[in-house]
């Protein structure tokens, strides 16, 4: 390429309303450009490390890799610069000219609507480059890339305002610098002490040295002074690292504004020879709902940088887990594509599945408080679990938290273990309710029976709740019953169990056998109910059917389902049933009947084919 002269480039749309936001949301916490830009530098460093891995001429006599800042106080300007990858001339129109990271879109206007928690969200995100505009009137960057000819570097500039130049020019040594034209107002950013400050605030831990230029006035001459520790974390051992230690690092290494809730770093020894370092988060990440949000750990092989978000060293159910993993064992030139179906991958990723859970368990064990944080924040994304991860369904069972009838409360705080130790004398199951809302699980018809005999019952509603139904078949060895189902079990607690159908008094017989007649195949069967207190009548699934959920979840993904066909189920004990037994007109004991049926249907189901219909035979009925 040899284009010499100086082009002008508009900003992305996109780029235009990022700026603007964050010049108004962030002016209170400006100092974060500064980590952006040295974090930049570190991974424009860690990318030449890697690169020269198979081609170390890329060096070019210069590895002594480092990150300087300098500040020119006559002009007030503050330089940072490293001898790391550097950029090509399209690398910078790409890279500091449009925003490719995916999401950021969505980002983006998720910010404009919510306006109160702006300083967060754009705090969470981490802002990168452009956040040198909140304090600069002008940006220039200098770059050229490693290993090519010293005539190929590119300048890059901008006032931020919606425009940026482009110029080729020389620059001898490989990599970038960046010079900020600090706002007038922002000269505390040309003090020694003040970025010092800042460093070691955020950048402590990151493992480039980073130097800043001083001033001797005695000999009057300029030295360089390392201001960051520059040693990778996780190769230290666990007791020389304090907690604020940890916590910094959480920080410098994902971006999070949040302190991590826990964490676990182990140094592993024999076949499989490791250093993890895990942490779960206090919060999740704006994203985590988005289904290409990228999760996973950092790896390092050996020391060295390879990649961040590899997402082989764990399921999906645990991508709430941030961290890195450094091994002795995979080769340095590895690719995402070694990685996968690779036998070390493989068992790196159940050694830090189980390394998670443990921690996991170890937090629920050690403060109820933190781990309801914890659930509260990710349950929803553990719920995955049992479908996704066989072997660890034990251990994954024992992290659940669910809702349940005997708690007055919507928050899901109940272990299965509590739940089994305090089974009633006699319980055989689990009892549960899958329904839309907690509101609508609480108050089904169905609990009245367990409510009555004091059972407690678990209440979901999330959405995942019945898909993960499915693979949770028993915990201590007991059997998971849908109290919205036919089960023999639920039979044995009713004082009325013993009461067949047939040895009812006649006119009830005679009364279901009128019903039946009249709903013919509406319904599956029609009988007398032993669950019910207060409610007339009620509709349970087949045990071997479909439940009503599920059925929803199918048709929520565009999947056709079979209609289903319910138990009709009557209390007699009931006014109404007992108002209905009497009456003699044909026409209108049938609409009775129906209209119970459809009642019990929108009890179980949240809505119904026809309301319309069911609105209409309800005002005829109480007309007359
Ligand atoms: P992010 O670091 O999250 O990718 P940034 O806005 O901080 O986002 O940076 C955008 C991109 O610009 C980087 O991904 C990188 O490709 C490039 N870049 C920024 N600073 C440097 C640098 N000092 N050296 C090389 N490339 C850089
Ligand atoms: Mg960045």
């Amino acid at each position: 390429m040899n284009i010499k002269k100086t082009e002008m480039y508009t900003f992305q749309s996109e780029v235009k309303q990022l700026l603007h936001l964050m010049i108004h949301s962030l002016y209170s916490n400006k100092e974060i450009f500064l980590r952006e830009l040295i974090s930049n530098a570190s991974d424009a460093i860690d990318k030449l490390r890697f690169a020269a891995i198979s081609s170390s001429d890329l060096y070019e006599n210069e590895n002594d890799l480092n990150i300087q800042i300098s500040v020119n106080k006559a002009q007030k300007t503050l330089i940072i610069s490293d001898n790391g990858i550097g950029m090509t001339r399209q690398e910078t129109i790409d890279n500091l000219g449009t925003i490719a990271k995916s999401g950021t879109k969505a980002f983006i206007n998720s910010l404009k609507e919510q306006t109160n928690k702006k300083n967060e969200l754009i705090g969470e995100f981490g802002v990168g480059f452009y956040s040198s505009f909140i304090v600069s009137d002008k940006v220039s960057v200098r770059t050229r890339f490693a290993g090519h000819d010293p005539t190929e570097g590119t300048l890059w500039e901008s006032s931020g305002k919606g425009e940026y130049h482009v110029t080729n020019i020389t620059k001898k040594n490989r990599g970038t610098e960046i010079t900020l034209f600090l706002k007038k107002e922002e000269e505390e950013f040309l003090e020694t002490w003040r970025i010092k400050n800042i460093v070691s605030k955020y950048s402590d831990h990151i493992t480039v040295p980073v130097n800043i230029q001083n001033y001797d006035e005695e000999k009057k001459t300029y030295f360089w002074e390392q201001i960051n520790k520059a040693k990778a974390l996780w190769t230290l051992k666990k007791s020389s690292i304090t907690h604020d230690e940890y916590k910094d690092f959480y920080k410098h290494l994902t971006n999070d504004q949040n302190n991590p809730l826990v964490w676990s770093h182990n140094h592993v020894e024999g076949n499989l020879e490791y250093i993890s370092l895990l942490y779960i988060p206090e919060k999740a990440a704006w994203d985590i709902w988005n289904r290409d949000n990228k999760h996973g750990l950092k790896l390092y092989v050996k020391r060295v940088y390879i990649m961040d978000n590899s997402q082989e060293f764990l399921p999906n159910y645990l991508r709430f887990v941030r961290g890195l993993i450094d091994s002795n064992n995979l080769p340095l030139n590895v690719s995402r594509e070694i990685l996968q179906g690779n036998a070390i991958t493989h068992n790196l990723k159940k050694a830090l599945t189980k390394r998670s859970l443990n921690m996991l368990d170890k937090l629920s064990r050690d403060s109820q408080e933190k781990y309801q944080i914890f659930w509260n924040q990710f349950g929803i994304v553990l719920k995955e679990g049992p479908a996704e991860d066989h072997d660890n369904l034990k251990k994954i069972s024992n992290l659940l938290r669910f809702a349940c009838s005997q708690n007055n409360s919507s928050e899901q705080t109940l272990s299965l273990q509590k739940y089994v130790d305090n089974m009633i004398e006699k319980q055989e199951k689990i009892y549960y309710i899958t329904a839309d809302s907690y509101i609508s699980a609480k108050n089904s018809p169905h609990l009245e029976l367990f409510n009555k005999k004091n059972i407690n019952v678990l209440l979901l509603s999330d959405r995942i709740d019945e898909w993960m139904m499915n693979y949770l078949i028993e915990f201590e060895g007991k059997k998971f019953q849908s109290i919205s189902k036919e089960d023999s079990s639920i039979q044995t607690f009713s004082e009325e169990k013993k009461i067949k159908n047939t040895d009812l008094p006649k006119n009830i017989i005679e009364f279901l056998k009128k019903v039946k007649k009249h709903l013919g195949n509406q319904v599956k069967d029609v009988r007398i109910t032993y669950r019910l207190t207060e409610t007339p009548c009620v509709v349970l699934s087949d045990s071997n059917e479909m439940t009503t959920q599920m059925a929803k979840l199918f048709s929520a993904a565009g999947q056709s389902v079979p209609e289903l066909k319910y138990i009709f189920e009557i209390n007699p004990e009931h006014a109404l049933i007992k108002k209905i037994c009497s009456i003699q007109n044909e026409t209108q004991f049938k609409e009775w009947i129906t209209l119970l049926l459809e009642q019990a249907l929108l009890s179980e189901k949240g809505s119904l084919e026809n309301p319309h219909q069911f609105i209409a035979r309800m005002n005829n009925l109480l007309l007359q």
